[in-house]
């Protein structure tokens, strides 16, 4: 029954007319900012007006503004969130930084809702007046409005930087298309009806094959990199041998060059030009609290520290959602170099924490860590469908993948989710200030006589 109420649910959210589910979230953002169905799965459209209404009805204590833009010239949107009870410079500066990666959607989600749930509680909650009265929270919910946006037609990681995948010397040749109007992209396969699923070969992506290469959907509208490998910070570090360390991300996963991605530069510059104490960013595929470094085992400097607060971020987690989270060294969860808490950390000084809020599925209580943490809920299985002849080919089967189904549709409560990553970075909050906060090098200031 899940199954189908997902799955019909799908159906309509991209059936229905363009706009027509942006337009109704909106309105309501709008309208009665009280209203807001946090169980739902919102469009960017949504996200961008709800700041813009925040600060629109509460002037006193939030603004928003846009921290640069995308290769689609998207607005990258911040919402600054303080009271003008005393002077900026006496205050604590907090940075929350959602979905640098497209399709990790609830992670948006959980940092609008964070900003939201300040915003409108200030005047009716002590705890929230003494929070804006102290600190500055800065809120970038999407940070890849870009790969957000597409990751409503199929889930990307990626940026929108015009790629060529397929090398015709045209990017973006051959994008995945609904072509047979079920609201899911299909991957393609080829076999006998009677076949078994071992048998049949995969031929691509659902798409009418643009291109004309005989190749489905083979260069789709996502770019390769994944910008949370792009920072300036050990930027390719130990990725660059024949035989890497790390991920193996040099020229390919990693860019061009350190922070040459847009949304990067965006947040780079941004943090640069405040004085910020704690920062999160908020992911999913996994339900834990990571902590610098990810590049090494060594420990920082204020290892200790961080490690401590991890573990609160980690329980309140926990108390608030039911489910399971947990908390280590990013390093030791996997290795990696240039990413955004290595930066703010090893460059500025800033406490850095990866919280990711979300890994569907149902747990193996006898597995690995993370196969532990887990949202337990009932995803759709893969499904199979015969097409018969499709495009001028024989025998062809759609595979409608889980992820592809759930594109569209939040999981279940989603709401105690966002309460629960909302209720970890006040945690995070209260651990501040500790310590003299970041130190921005000289060299990197902007005016200041330089
Ligand atoms: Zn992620």
């Amino acid at each position: 029954m899940k199954k189908f109420t997902s799955l019909f649910l799908t159906a309509l959210l991209l059936i229905a007319p363009c706009g027509y589910v942006s337009a109704q979230s909106n309105k309501e953002a709008a309208t009665n900012l009280k209203s807001i169905n946090w169980d739902q799965r919102h469009t960017i459209d949504f996200h961008e007006s709800l700041l813009k209404n925040l600060s629109d009805q509460y002037p006193k204590i939030a603004k928003t503004y846009p921290i640069g833009h995308t290769w689609r010239e998207r607005k990258i949107n911040a919402i600054e969130l303080t009271s003008n009870t005393k002077n900026e410079k006496d205050k604590t500066g907090i940075a929350v930084i959602g979905n640098i990666h497209g399709n990790e959607q609830e992670s948006a989600e959980s940092a609008s809702y964070t900003a939201w749930w300040l915003a409108t509680n200030y005047d009716s909650d002590k705890k929230v007046k003494n929070i804006l009265d102290n600190y500055v929270i800065y809120i970038v919910p999407v940070m890849n409005p870009d790969g957000y946006a597409q990751s409503f037609i199929y889930p990307i990681r990626e940026n929108l930087r015009p790629t060529d995948r397929n090398g015709n010397n045209i990017v973006f040749s051959d994008p995945y298309k609904d072509t047979d109007g079920d609201g899911i992209i299909a991957d393609i396969y080829v076999g006998a009806k009677n076949s078994a699923i071992k048998d049949r070969k995969k031929i691509g992506m659902e798409s009418p094959d643009w291109d004309k290469n005989g190749v489905f959907g083979d260069d789709p509208k996502q770019s390769n990199i994944d910008l949370n490998r792009t920072f300036d910070y050990l930027w390719n570090y130990l990725d660059v041998d024949a035989n890497p360390v790390l991920g193996g991300n040099a020229y390919t996963r990693a860019g061009s060059n350190p922070a040459a991605e847009p949304e990067v530069k965006a947040v780079q510059n941004f943090l640069m030009t405040k004085k910020i104490h704690a920062l999160a960013t908020l992911h999913t595929g996994i339900q834990c609290v990571l902590t610098p470094w990810c590049n090494t085992s060594e420990k920082p400097k204020d290892a200790e520290f961080m490690e401590k607060v991890s573990l609160d971020m980690k329980n309140a987690l926990e108390k608030t959602t039911g489910r399971k989270f947990y908390a280590k060294q990013s390093y030791d969860d996997y290795p990696t170099s240039a990413e955004m808490i290595d930066w703010t950390y090893g460059r500025l000084g800033i406490h850095s924490y990866t919280i990711e809020v979300y890994a569907g599925g149902k747990s193996n209580p006898n597995g690995t860590i993370d196969e532990q943490c887990t949202w337990e809920n009932e995803l759709p299985a893969d499904q199979w469908v015969y097409k018969g002849e499709w495009n001028g080919v024989k025998d062809v089967w759609f595979k409608n993948t889980s992820k592809a189904q759930m594109v569209g549709v939040a999981p279940s409560e989603q709401s105690k989710m966002v309460e629960g990553a909302k209720d970890s970075i006040l945690t995070m909050i209260y651990s501040e200030p500790y310590g003299p906060g970041s130190e921005v090098p000289g060299y990197l200031l902007w005016g200041n006589g330089w």
